[in-house]
C-alpha cells in the first residue's frame, strides 16, 4: 500500500523573502497514524501543509496514496490555521459544516433536507448541534474550531491535514478534538496535525514531524523529541540528552 502521502525533495521559497521557508523535506506518512506536525514559529509549518494541498507554489514531489493530489482530492481533508479564516463572515455553523459535504452534492447545487440532517449529525459529533442556526462569528474560539472540524469530517476523507486544530481552544472543546482525532486514528485514517504544544504532544500522537525550516527529525514521538532534536529546532544549548 502506498503511503497516504509522501513528500520528496519539497521546497518553498516565498515571493521577496531571501531564506527558502522550507527545503528539501523528504517525508512519509504512515497509514493509520496520528502524526503531529511540530517546530518553532515561523518553522513552515503551515507552508507544509499548504504546498502538499497545492496552495502554494513548490518544488519537488507530492503524492498521495501513491497519486498526483488531482485524482485523490476526495480523499483529503485540510483545516486551515484559524487566524487564516475570516469569521466575520455571515454564516451559519450549519452551514459551515455543509460545506465539508460540497464534494458530494456538486458546489452551487441546492443543500437538500438530506444534507443539512448529514450536516447537523456532524455537527452533533463536535457538541455543537444545539449552536447549528448560529453565525460563526458568535461562537467562542473552540467552539469555532469545532464547527470547522465538524466541516473537515463531513469529508468523510482517508487523511486529514489539520493546521492546529488544538490552539487557542477551551478544555472542553479541547478533550472533544483529541477524541475525534483518536476515533479517526481507530477507523485506519491518518491524520497530521500542526501542533504547538510539546508538553502534550506525547499523550495522544503517534508519530512527529519536526520542522526548521528543514526536516529535523522524523519518527516515533520518543525519537523526534530527543533533547539534541530540540536543540536543533528550537536553537536552545543542549545540556543533556536524556532520550
Ligand atoms: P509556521 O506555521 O511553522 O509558524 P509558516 O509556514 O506560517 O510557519 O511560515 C514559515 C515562514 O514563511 C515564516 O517566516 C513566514 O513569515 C513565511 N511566510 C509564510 N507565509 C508567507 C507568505 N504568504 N509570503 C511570504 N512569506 C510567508
Ligand atoms: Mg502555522
Amino acid at each position: 500500500m502506498p503511503s497516504p502521502l509522501s513528500v520528496s525533495n519539497l521546497s518553498v521559497h516565498y515571493r521577496l523573502q531571501d531564506e527558502p521557508a522550507l527545503s528539501g523535506i523528504d517525508f512519509e506518512a504512515k497509514q493509520s497514524s496520528l502524526i503531529a506536525v511540530i517546530g518553532p514559529n515561523g518553522a513552515g509549518k503551515s507552508t507544509f501543509l499548504k504546498a502538499a494541498m497545492g496552495l502554494i507554489p513548490c518544488t519537488g514531489e507530492v503524492k498521495f496514496f501513491g497519486e498526483k493530489l488531482d485524482s485523490q482530492r476526495n480523499k483529503i481533508a485540510y483545516m486551515p490555521q484559524r487566524s487564516s479564516v475570516d469569521w466575520d463572515f455571515p454564516i451559519s455553523a450549519l452551514d459551515v459544516a455543509a460545506m465539508g459535504l460540497y464534494g458530494q452534492i456538486g458546489f452551487m447545487r441546492r443543500v437538500k433536507k438530506e444534507h443539512k440532517d448529514k450536516a447537523l449529525s456532524y455537527l452533533e459529533q463536535v457538541g455543537m448541534a444545539d449552536y447549528a442556526g448560529r453565525q460563526i462569528g458568535q461562537l467562542s474560539g473552540g467552539q469555532q474550531q469545532r464547527v470547522f472540524l465538524a466541516r473537515t469530517l463531513a469529508q468523510n476523507a482517508e487523511l486529514y491535514l489539520m493546521d492546529e486544530p488544538l490552539s487557542g481552544v477551551d478544555m472542553a472543546s479541547e478533550k472533544i478534538i483529541i477524541d475525534i482525532l483518536i476515533a479517526l486514528k481507530k477507523q485506519g485514517k491518518t491524520i497530521l496535525v500542526v501542533h504547538h504544544d510539546l508538553q502534550s504532544v506525547g499523550s495522544f500522537f503517534d508519530e512527529a514531524l519536526l520542522l526548521n525550516r528543514t526536516k529535523i527529525s522524523e519518527g516515533p514521538i520518543k525519537t523526534v523529541l530527543s533533547a539534541g532534536n530540540l536543540a536543533r529546532a528550537y536553537k536552545m544549548p543542549v545540556i543533556a540528552d536524556v532520550a
